[in-house]
């Protein structure tokens, strides 16, 4: 056996400053909340201080918002507005290797993810809708479709900066205006992107960045001058927001929690599916709402495929999320820690055989080993519950009807997965899953042109694509 040697990404090319501060009419400003320390979860220790918002800050970027649509951005042609926001992208693309590192210190997640995945996609979703800007008559929504005006946006921890871009860049481009609350364990991402939003020489007012906890983004959505809302995070806080919104008349869309299945056929490349169930239950920890936490394998393979599996599994590695040989980070906080081990504990109470890789973890820190459960049944809570963990739980089945029948039986619906050979199979089980987004041989693949969201507690509304437009117009 060989080792690994270290392979460190520096952690000072993250430029962290002892002090952040909140992104208010196109000013970095003290809030008058009570600052919060956000931590490395990957070593506990404290990163930076960041000031939060108190309820009148968020009247004032409420107001700021406002003004600049009602005077700059509301009115600027489309063409205009464009130059901006593919301004944003390029900044976002030469301070790459600063946000990844950022990201990855303040979130847990790996190197290699934070650099190949988060930030690409994030500069990707500013041009793509760079170039919407002055082609909205051309989306589907009539000739000349009109922005809504300030969009409320709350983003929760585990894509902190690719979620702040899922949520401003089609904000802008259709001419909205945007108070933005980021997660209260991650907010650093957002607040460098708000330097470069001031870079950019956005008008003041178009972004404002407001960190804080739960109550700051209460307060968000429910500013009576608020005309749209965005949330993505637990489908709790969304069910408590649709309640508050119901008869505002403010327009709102909820990207929340999921429990996809991922569903392999017997005549489905074994091999090939090992690598898309792995990505697709420990990519980013598990931290991923459209997750392929439930694996469905079809009987005649099952011991086949969950042999692989494992083999697969015992080499990945766990730790420091600054090495660029890391597959698993850390956990982004203790709180969700604990809610991991809670239901696997639950899942072996409940009679699920479990396995874990028995990976050495670094002392300090929150980390979790990959573990899989088998011999899960449906009525577990491993199997209906959103762990938002590195824990995958595996069903097996006889015949495709019983895998879909199987996959749809959930609350949620917001991805699922299917592995086989046939393609006249791929088309059959996609349109019978009860899923926004599903994934063919492959699995958690983004792009900015394809719509994503979900159904029943998974949300509704779509972010990306032509379709993700309209929840930034008045149509
Ligand atoms: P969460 O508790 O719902 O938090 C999400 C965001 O809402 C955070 O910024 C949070 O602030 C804020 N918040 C909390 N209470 C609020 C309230 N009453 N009103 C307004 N905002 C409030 O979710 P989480 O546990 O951090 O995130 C994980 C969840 O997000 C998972 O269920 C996951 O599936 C879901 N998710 C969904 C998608 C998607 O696209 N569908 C993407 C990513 C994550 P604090 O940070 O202070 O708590
Ligand atoms: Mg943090």
């Amino acid at each position: 056996m060989w080792e690994y040697a270290p392979a460190p990404e520096s952690r000072d090319i993250a430029n962290l400053k002892p002090d952040y501060r909140m992104f208010v009419d196109g000013q970095f400003v003290e809030g008058g909340g009570e600052p919060l320390k956000t931590i490395n979860p990957g070593t506990e220790e404290v990163l930076a201080e960041v000031s939060t918002a108190a309820p009148a800050d968020v009247d004032k970027a409420v107001k700021a918002a406002r003004r600049a649509y009602d005077r700059v951005w509301g009115r600027m042609p489309g063409s205009e507005r464009a130059k901006y926001i593919f301004r944003i992208a390029r900044l976002v693309q030469e301070r790459s290797r600063e946000l990844a590192v950022l990201e990855s210190l303040d979130n847990g997640k790996p190197i290699k993810e934070s650099r190949d995945v988060d930030v690409p996609t994030a500069a990707a979703h500013f041009f793509y809708h760079a170039g919407w800007a002055d082609k909205l008559g051309h989306a589907g929504y009539g000739p000349d479709p009109k922005p809504l005006g300030v969009a409320g946006q709350v983003i929760p921890w585990n894509f902190p900066l690719l979620m702040a871009a899922w949520k401003i860049a089609p904000a802008l481009a259709c001419g909205n205006t945007v108070v933005l609350k980021p997660a209260e364990t991650t907010p650093l991402s957002a607040l460098v992107l708000a330097e470069i939003i001031q870079q950019a020489d956005l008008p003041p007012g178009v972004v404002n960045i407001l960190p804080g906890a739960g109550d700051v983004g209460a307060a968000v959505v429910s500013h009576p001058d608020v005309d749209k809302v965005a949330f993505t995070g637990s489908t709790d806080v969304g069910k408590v927001i649709q309640r508050q919104l119901a008869g505002t008349g403010k327009k709102l869309t909820l990207e929340l929690g999921g429990k996809a299945a991922n569903i392999v056929f017997d005549d489905a490349p074994l091999d090939q599916a090992v690598e898309g169930i792995v990505n697709g239950i420990f990519f980013n920890q598990g931290h991923v709402c459209c997750a392929g936490s439930r694996l469905l394998v079809q009987e005649s393979v099952a011991e086949e495929l969950l042999e692989k599996l494992r083999v697969r599994v015992s080499t990945l590695r766990v730790g420091d999320p600054l090495d660029k040989n890391t597959d698993i980070g850390a956990i982004n906080s203790r709180e969700q820690l604990t809610r991991i081990e809670e239901l696997t504990a639950s899942g072996e109470a409940e009679g699920a055989q479990r396995w874990t890789s028995s990976c050495p973890l670094p002392d300090k820190g929150f980390y979790f080993a990959p573990t899989v459960f088998s011999n899960v049944s449906q009525a577990m809570r491993i199997a209906r519950e959103e762990i938002f963990g590195p824990v995958l739980s595996v069903l097996t089945f006889r015949t495709p009807d019983e895998a879909v029948a199987k996959a749809n039986n959930t609350p949620y619906g917001l991805s699922a997965g299917i592995w086989t050979e046939k393609g006249s199979r791929i088309l059959w089980a996609a349109q019978k899953m009860r899923a926004g987004v599903v994934w063919a041989n492959t699995f958690n693949r983004f792009d900015p042109t394809a719509p994503f969201g979900g159904y029943q507690e998974s949300g509704f509304g779509r972010e990306g694509g032509r379709t993700g437009l309209e929840a930034y117009l008045d149509v």
